[in-house]
């Protein structure tokens, strides 16, 4: 059976992040804020999910988006034909960390180029099996969606900007969706409700068949028809920025289910597994850096390792 190909749409971006403690750069000295960062949900996505699958990247960057960065996702085999440059400033996203490394308060969101892109996708595009939804303006990811011929599973992220500003859009999204992947604050958010056995039960009756709620650190718990599934995250020594780690861990997991190309609760589970490791490694390093060498045998290895967190043997 061949890997089916992944199209992702979502932002391409340069970040401004500030941490609550000093890292290692490469001359040796340290620094707690760092600027003009490349990241955004489809380059982490893309980057995961390439690891095992072809990947097609439909996004729009303004002219001072560094080509090097484009060579890099090329020479892993991801298509950037669907990537248009325009006039203008990319993206762009300013956090700041609290001391947990977890939470973290966004400073600034400009839309840029983002603000008048229409996606319209490159030729071919429209057939691929699998449609990964990025983190970006729900209207967009509608606009994609319209473009492809039944897609055989469509993944669907999204953040709180997009769940307080957009909640009428999301709606519409959320009928069309077959796995909705969002943070345990987001899940609250988006159905009213704190907890969050029954948060999920009131988001999956709104259309998604599958919901993955992500719980930073503590890993994430998959709800379906079937029931629920929860899936440790790896405990890291050496954790140092946690941007994109949503975006790797979708991108790992459709990666994973695009190799195999069936989706039933037991690939699900999998998949997650792939979705954890891949955002392992995003996090033990500034920006995309973790990921631009993401192999599918690394990504194996740490799959052992979360497999062993849960292992109980035989009684
Ligand atoms: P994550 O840490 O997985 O939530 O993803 C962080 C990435 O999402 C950063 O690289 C940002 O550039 C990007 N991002 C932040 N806010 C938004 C937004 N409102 N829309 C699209 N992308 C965003």
């Amino acid at each position: 059976m061949q890997t089916k190909p992944i199209l992702i749409v979502g932002s391409m971006a340069f970040d401004d992040l500030e941490f609550p403690v000093p890292v290692r750069v490469a001359d040796g000295s340290t620094q707690t804020a760092f600027k003009d960062v490349v990241g955004g949900s489809a380059t982490y996505s893309a980057l995961a999910a390439s690891a095992f699958a072809p990947v097609r990247i439909v996004a729009v960057v303004g002219a001072d988006f560094p080509e090097p960065m484009l060579e890099v996702l090329r020479d892993r085999g991801i298509d950037t034909a669907g990537i248009e440059r325009t006039e203008g400033l990319t993206f762009r996203w300013k956090g700041r960390y609290h001391t947990d490394l977890v939470h973290r308060d966004t400073l600034d969101t400009q839309l840029n180029v983002f603000a008048n892109f229409r996606p319209r996708l490159a030729a071919g595009y429209g057939d691929s099996p699998l449609v990964l939804l990025g983190n970006i303006h729900p209207e967009l990811q509608l606009e994609v969606l319209e473009q492809t011929k039944n897609p055989e599973l469509v993944v669907v992220d999204t953040m709180n900007f997009w769940i307080t500003g957009e909640a009428k859009t999301l709606a519409k999204l959320l009928k069309r969706t077959d796995l909705l992947i969002i943070n345990d604050e987001e899940a609250r958010l988006l159905s009213g409700i704190h907890n969050l056995a029954r948060a999920a039960k009131d988001i999956l009756s709104r259309g998604p068949k599958g919901l993955i709620i992500k719980l930073g650190e503590h890993g994430s718990l998959y709800f379906d028809a079937e029931g629920i599934f929860a899936a440790p995250a790896l405990l890291l020594e050496h954790v140092v920025d946690p941007t994109g780690a949503g975006d790797s861990f979708a991108g790992g997991l459709l990666g994973y289910l695009a190799e195999r190309g069936t989706y039933d609760h037991g690939d699900l589970r999998r998949a997650i597994l792939r979705g954890t490791a891949a955002a392992s490694f995003c996090v033990e390093a500034v920006g995309t850096l973790g990921l631009e060498a993401l192999s599918r045998e690394q990504v194996a290895q740490r799959v052992e390792r979360i497999r062993h967190l849960t292992y109980v043997g035989e009684k």
